[in-house]
């Protein structure tokens, strides 16, 4: 950073400035507090050829795994050492709680030390083929990784995809979100602290229209990771097809938990609070749908109403229940989807307005019964504080229902029987199915969608194998001499 809280690139192991500069504004206030570097064209070819170079000069993939793990422990190492004086700027920028960002740092430092363990464990296989041919496969770095990070996470969504390449010896270009960069440098300051070679890790500000545009078209990638939205990522699909370039796509969600009348209602609701009303509901995978059994509907729909007209709204700095959303543009699309549902005849049993007395882009925490899949309430992403409830009478209406959207990230299934739980794993269409708690699971398990939802793993040991080409070396033995 230089003075002002004005903030930079990091380019081939330096922090660079440019002539374009964008303003970053305070949700809980609408109030502008920094300003950023926007990374030029010309910016995005010289952080691509620096990771490049350093892909070339093999200071990553040539060295012993086990110091490229060491390396991975310094990273977590320095961001565990920063998380403290770093928590505070990401809630100014992003509008979470203090508690939530310092966490955002501290599940960043994890997935160092999660795919450090992994560094030297890349391992191949020998695959017979009888006693004249010996062959084996091993795993290649695939080279320089573009990396596209959305606002909600950024911390944690950008340490996700860092972690597992460098892990594989790869070089980073990132594209940071133009809503909230800041709190990104210090995990890159972090890198830099902990002695990255120059060129390994790069990070780009600007405006995804032009600076992540001009990094998903730039020739000389390799593989593009991408966290965001849905039409984001088909325009980044047409320029990765022009090169054939591997993507990883981490899109939108409309997930639903499917509520049976054997549930603890006690644990759905401390679920529906994390599912929905963290993070003021910005989360690709919250639980935006709920679907309940018809004999305790009327019982869920109060439980839910209550819980959510309890939640109070505030800053981030005084850890309220309920944060702002992102901007004034996400709180209108927010509103605008609220008076659809309503138009389109859901029942509204709280919210659905903005918050009185407070300035920034709040929307209170909403709920929509009675809703149908006819609605657009049933099938749009919203990412905003809003759930919208169900009524199903059978198994098989639940399943329906559950998959009768074009996402399929994640889904969930409340029940004491476990033998319909596992029927509802198998039935739900999503890459991570959740039993009695909403978000279960952690860095160790594999995350990603199907459909609209995206493709690819993120999390996990399989996610390493997405940073990786598989290579078969396959050796013909001379027969022995009579
Ligand atoms: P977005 O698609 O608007 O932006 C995401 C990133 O893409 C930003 O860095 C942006 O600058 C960049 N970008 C925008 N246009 C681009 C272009 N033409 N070329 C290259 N890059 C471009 O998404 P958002 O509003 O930041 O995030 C919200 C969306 O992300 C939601 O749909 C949410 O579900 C999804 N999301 C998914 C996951 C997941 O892991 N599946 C996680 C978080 C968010």
């Amino acid at each position: 950073m230089k003075p002002n809280n004005h903030w930079l690139n990091f380019i081939n192991g330096q922090w660079c400035d440019s002539s374009e500069h964008t303003l970053i504004s305070d949700p809980a206030t609408g109030e502008n507090f920094a300003t950023i570097a926007c990374a030029s064209p010309e910016d995005i070819d010289s952080a691509v050829k620096a990771a490049r170079e350093c892909v070339e000069s093999r200071s990553l993939s040539a060295c012993r795994p086990a110091e490229r793990a060491q390396m991975m422990l310094r990273i977590a190492q320095e961001i565990k050492a920063i998380a403290e004086q770093a928590a505070p700027l990401l809630v100014k920028e992003n509008g979470k709680t203090l508690a939530d960002a310092k966490e955002e740092f501290l599940i960043a430092a994890r997935y160092f030390e999660y795919y450090a363990g992994m560094a030297d464990k890349i391992e191949g296989k020998s695959i017979p083929l009888g006693d004249d041919y010996i062959d084996f496969t091993f795993y290649e770095p695939v080279g320089v990784s573009a990396q596209i990070v959305p606002w909600n996470f950024p911390v944690d969504i950008c340490a996700r995809s860092l972690a597992p390449a460098l892990a594989a010896g790869n070089a980073v270009v990132i594209k940071s979100p133009e809503l909230t960069p800041l709190a990104m440098t210090w995990l890159v300051t972090a890198c830099q602290r902990a002695n990255v070679p120059a060129g390994a890790v790069n990070l780009l500000n600007g405006k995804g229209s032009v600076a992540g545009a001009a990094l998903v078209e730039h020739p000389d990638i390799n593989q593009i990771v991408f966290t965001g939205s849905v039409p984001t990522g088909q325009l980044i699909l047409q320029s990765a097809a022009k090169y054939a370039v591997p993507s990883v796509m981490e899109l939108g969600g409309k997930s639903a938990a499917v509520v049976f009348e054997d549930a603890d209602i006690e644990q759905l609701i401390e679920s529906v609070k994390w599912g929905i009303y963290f993070n003021a509901g910005q989360v690709c995978s919250a639980m935006s749908r709920i679907l309940v059994q018809r004999e305790i509907y009327s019982l869920v729909v109060e439980r839910v109403t209550a819980l959510a007209a309890s939640l109070e709204a505030g800053s981030g700095m005084e850890q309220a229940a309920l944060t702002p959303l992102i901007s004034a543009q996400q709180q209108q699309q927010v509103l605008a989807m609220c008076d659809k549902a309503q138009a389109q005849g859901a029942r509204l049993t709280t919210g659905g307005n903005t918050v009185a007395g407070l300035k920034g882009h709040f929307v209170e925490a909403t709920v929509f019964a009675d809703v149908t899949a006819e609605m657009e309430i049933f099938s749009t992403e919203v990412f905003g504080p809003v759930v919208a409830i169900t009524p199903f009478d059978s198994e098989e209406e639940a399943w329906q229902l559950a998959n009768g959207t074009d996402f399929g990230l994640v889904a969930g299934v409340f029940t004491q029987d476990l033998s319909r739980a596992m029927r509802a794993s198998r039935a739900l269409q999503a890459g991570q199915v959740f039993v009695n708690e909403w978000y279960a699971g952690g860095i160790e398990t594999p995350f990603g969608g199907i459909g609209l939802s995206g493709f690819g793993r993120e999390k996990g040991q399989e996610a390493l194998y997405s940073y990786v080409n598989t290579k078969n070396v396959a050796i013909r033995v001379a027969a022995a001499k009579a």
